[in-house]
């Protein structure tokens, strides 16, 4: 096995900073057309700013060249194809034991949830106008993005 990402000094090469969903569809770097070194990735379920999120943003654009941040949700995500309730019914029959204190973030409307997370990302104090922010949706079956804002 060879191993060929040695010698990266760990700033994003192209600038960029992307949150997405933890989809196993989307290949983030691949969705933007970027290699290995050029992007931040920051994934969760659902591909929302969350405030891990922001802590990583922050970081970005103050220590690891970030100049533009894209959040991108996908189509037919399941965090937000469900009610939070159905997610902690699913996910207590698989345990087998009580999960309805457990948070999953589901979202009830996605680009009502984008427009929030990318005005988030903008009036965050430590990154404001630092960078550009946009907020795409990722099509999974086109392999399209379309931007919402
Ligand atoms: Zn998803």
């Amino acid at each position: 096995m060879s191993f060929d990402l040695a010698g990266f000094d760990g700033v994003a090469a192209a600038g960029v900073a992307l949150v997405t969903c933890m989809d196993s569809r989307i290949d983030p770097l691949r969705m933007v057309g970027l290699r290995p070194g050029d992007a931040k990735i920051f994934r969760n379920p659902g591909g929302r700013v969350t405030p891990q999120a922001l802590e990583a943003l922050v970081l970005g654009v103050h220590l690891l060249n970030v100049r533009r941040i894209l959040v991108v949700p996908h189509t037919r995500c399941a965090m937000a194809s469900a009610t939070e309730a159905e997610v902690r019914r699913r996910v207590g029959e698989s345990a087998g034991v009580d999960a309805s204190w457990q948070r999953f973030g589901v979202v009830p409307d996605q680009e009502d949830a984008l427009h929030q997370d990318v005005a988030a990302v903008r009036t965050h104090p430590l990154i404001g106008d630092r960078a550009t922010v946009g907020g795409f949706v990722y099509d999974v079956d086109t392999g399209l993005l379309r931007r919402v804002v």
